[in-house]
């Protein structure tokens, strides 16, 4: 068990690919926090940095109160648990899980008591004397993960360890990962690129972009306040809904202005919508906050007038596809409401839930 730290830690690849900029995050003990961005953010890096299998350009990485950039992967009391699995082809599962103990000169006991209880957690007691080759996808990255909890390590890091599974498999390890880490009570760091895989698992999710923090935070407090248009694009799906546009003041009153769609802001935003006025700015909505019941039965929540263009019924749910002018968004509405392609359809918007983002910083206004 341990806290781990990263204080302004950068990584520059030789050729100065700039790939962690100032990169600083306090991890608690027992925590598990996900590392979230598109493909190419950082993430990957960092997690490397932690693991000793990367070098540290800049800043420090503290694992518990030891300084450790400069302590060799094995020796950092960690467990790392790899995409590809990792496993020794040749060697049983008994013997993949059990090699890493033996070359650090365990006794034949305690081997044997830890990879029977790492077996015992992972379901995998049946399978011991298979090879790799003989197992699913699944059983192979439980596998993986038995080898890192044998190890008894301070902190696991998961380095996108279910993107070679099925998507069926992907749900169902992803519980099982939440459960070991609720039943080991271990410090946890996973990378994903999948936001849905980092709203689920984590307790805070750090999200990344070009090598840079964006946001930390727990999973619904980025849903609800996303610190910038990135995040509030990246968390949620489908994703918010932008329309670009300009802020202005008609007869004392504050309106959003864009192509094709208009709607007054809140008195509650007024304060910090005034200094936008005249700007260009963006209104993000969610989906789910279109032309559902809570907005259609108010009738001071503003409209939009689109037409629809696709309808996906998902069974709890419809996704409709719409255009307003020269904007495309989505709204998720209730499956039992009629619509047909083609209609001009007018939706209720849940303006409370609605966002406002600075048109040149994009940062977050509301
Ligand atoms: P992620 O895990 O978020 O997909 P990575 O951490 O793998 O991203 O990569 C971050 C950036 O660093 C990318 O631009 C990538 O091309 C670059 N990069 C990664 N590894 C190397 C390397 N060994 N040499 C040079 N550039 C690298």
């Amino acid at each position: 068990m341990a806290e781990v730290f990263l204080e302004h830690v950068y990584k520059v690849y030789e050729g100065k690919v700039e790939a962690v900029r100032d990169f600083c995050l306090d991890i608690k003990d027992r925590e598990f926090m996900v590392f979230v961005g598109p493909s190419g953010c950082g993430k990957s890096t960092t997690l490397r940095m932690i693991a000793g299998l990367e070098e540290i350009t800049k800043g420090e990485v503290r694992i518990g109160d030891r300084v450790v950039n400069d302590v060799a992967p094995k020796d950092r009391d960690i467990a790392m648990v790899f995409q590809n699995y990792a496993l020794y082809p040749h060697m049983t599962v008994y013997d993949n899980m059990a090699f890493g103990l033996k070359l650090r000169k365990y006794s034949r006991e305690e081997i044997n008591n830890r990879v029977m209880e790492a077996a015992k957690i992972l379901g995998l007691e049946e399978y011991l004397n298979r090879r790799p080759k003989q197992l699913s996808g699944g059983q192979r990255q439980r596998v993986a993960v038995g080898r890192a909890i044998v190890r008894k390590p301070k902190a696991f890091l998961f380095d996108e360890p279910l993107s070679n599974l099925d998507a069926k498999m992907r749900v169902q390890m992803r519980t099982e990962i939440s459960k070991l880490h609720q039943q080991l009570e271990t410090t946890m760091i996973y990378v994903t690129h999948d936001q849905t895989e980092a709203m689920t698992m984590g307790d805070r999710i750090c999200v990344m972009k070009d090598g840079v923090i964006q946001q930390v935070a727990a999973p619904i407090e980025l849903y609800d306040k996303p610190c910038n248009k990135f995040v509030a694009g990246f968390i949620g799906t489908p994703p918010m809904n932008f329309f670009e546009g300009n802020l202005a003041n008609k007869d004392g009153k504050l309106i959003f202005v864009s192509p094709g769609f208009e709607c007054p802001v809140p008195d509650a935003w007024k304060e910090k919508m005034e200094p936008f006025c005249n700007k260009a700015v963006t209104f993000g909505i969610r989906p789910e906050d279109i032309g559902n019941e809570a907005a259609e039965r108010n009738p001071e929540m503003p409209k939009v007038k689109a037409k629809v263009e696709v309808i996906e019924p998902m069974g709890s749910e419809t996704y409709v596809y719409l255009t307003c002018a020269t904007t495309s968004f989505i709204a998720r509405i209730d499956p039992h409401r009629k619509l047909s392609v083609g209609q001009d359809i007018e939706f209720a918007l849940l303006m409370p839930n609605a966002h406002f983002f600075d048109g040149a910083t994009e940062k977050a206004i509301i």
